[in-house]
């Protein structure tokens, strides 16, 4: 995999597994806008890492719920890396709760972080990525999206969606030589998963065949994968990182 000289749009790449995607695109040479929404100091941290002589590594604070904040990240990117060639859509928050508990307001910050964020960034950079005819779009999806979880009836209505949405994207773009993929991590150790309690962390690990969690750079490493040209004939699909959780 090589990506010297691409431009990349990540959202949410202060922590966890958009960090690692950060990390592992700019160390193929592939400068990068990241964004986040209260890291700042992280963010810094990661310019300063990652940064060096022909990659550019810039944080960006903007959420990605809001289609105007996604307008204003496309733009920054344009004119301070000069192009987007690659957006990966990974910014995401959980407000698990059983159905019956679950607020309205907890139901649509989910699939606004989660889902209309794809909407959003996809919309905002098309036209470029259109313009140049290639682009390579990766939406973080989630294990769940297909198997289903109770206590996250939000968070895997919006998965669930932004695999419909990497679909459709990807019969749209298909002749515009833009692939669009998905990808569906299983139980990775971010902050994310940091919050669920010993009984969730051991019955998610009963489910893994590989008996351990992932890790975010296992996840970074197919995501970069997935934006190199080595994956030119792959769009559409929705390819698992979960030690084998969902088969
Ligand atoms: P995480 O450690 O909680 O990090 C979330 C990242 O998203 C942070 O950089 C955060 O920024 C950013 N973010 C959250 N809401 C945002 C918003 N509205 N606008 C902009 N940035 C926002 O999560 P993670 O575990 O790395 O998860 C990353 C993605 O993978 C998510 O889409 C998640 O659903 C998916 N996923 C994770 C797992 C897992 O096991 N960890 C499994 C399946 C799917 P701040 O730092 O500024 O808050």
């Amino acid at each position: 995999m090589n990506l010297t000289g691409k431009k990349a749009i990540v959202t949410g790449g202060s922590r966890g597994i958009g960090k690692a995607i950060v990390m592992e695109l700019a160390a193929q040479g592939c400068s990068v806008v990241f964004t986040y929404q209260n890291s700042e100091e992280a963010a810094k941290q990661i310019e300063f890492e990652a940064s060096k002589d022909d990659v550019k590594v810039l944080g960006f604070k903007a959420n990605a719920a809001s289609f105007q904040e996604a307008e204003k990240t496309i733009q920054f990117a344009l004119e301070n890396l000069g192009g987007v060639d690659i957006l990966v859509n990974n910014a995401g928050i959980t407000r698990d709760g059983l159905l019956l508990r679950m607020s309205e307001q907890d139901f649509d910050n989910v699939i606004s972080a989660n889902l209309k964020s794809v909407f959003n960034y996809t919309k905002a950079a098309i036209k470029p990525m259109m313009a140049q005819r290639y682009g390579k779009i990766v939406n973080i999806a989630s294990v769940v999206a297909v198997i289903g979880n109770p206590g996250q009836a939000n968070y895997v209505a919006a998965k669930a969606g932004v695999i419909g949405i990497t679909k459709s994207n990807a019969k749209e773009f298909a002749s515009r030589n833009i692939n669009v993929n998905a990808v569906a991590p299983g139980f990775i150790a971010t902050d994310m998963t940091a919050k669920l309690n010993d009984k969730q962390k051991e019955s998610m690990l009963a489910n893994i065949p590989i008996k351990r969690e992932g890790k975010a750079e296992e996840v970074a490493k197919v995501v970069s994968f997935l934006c190199s040209s080595d994956a030119d004939y792959i769009t559409g699909q929705v390819i698992s990182v979960d030690g084998g959780m969902a088969m």
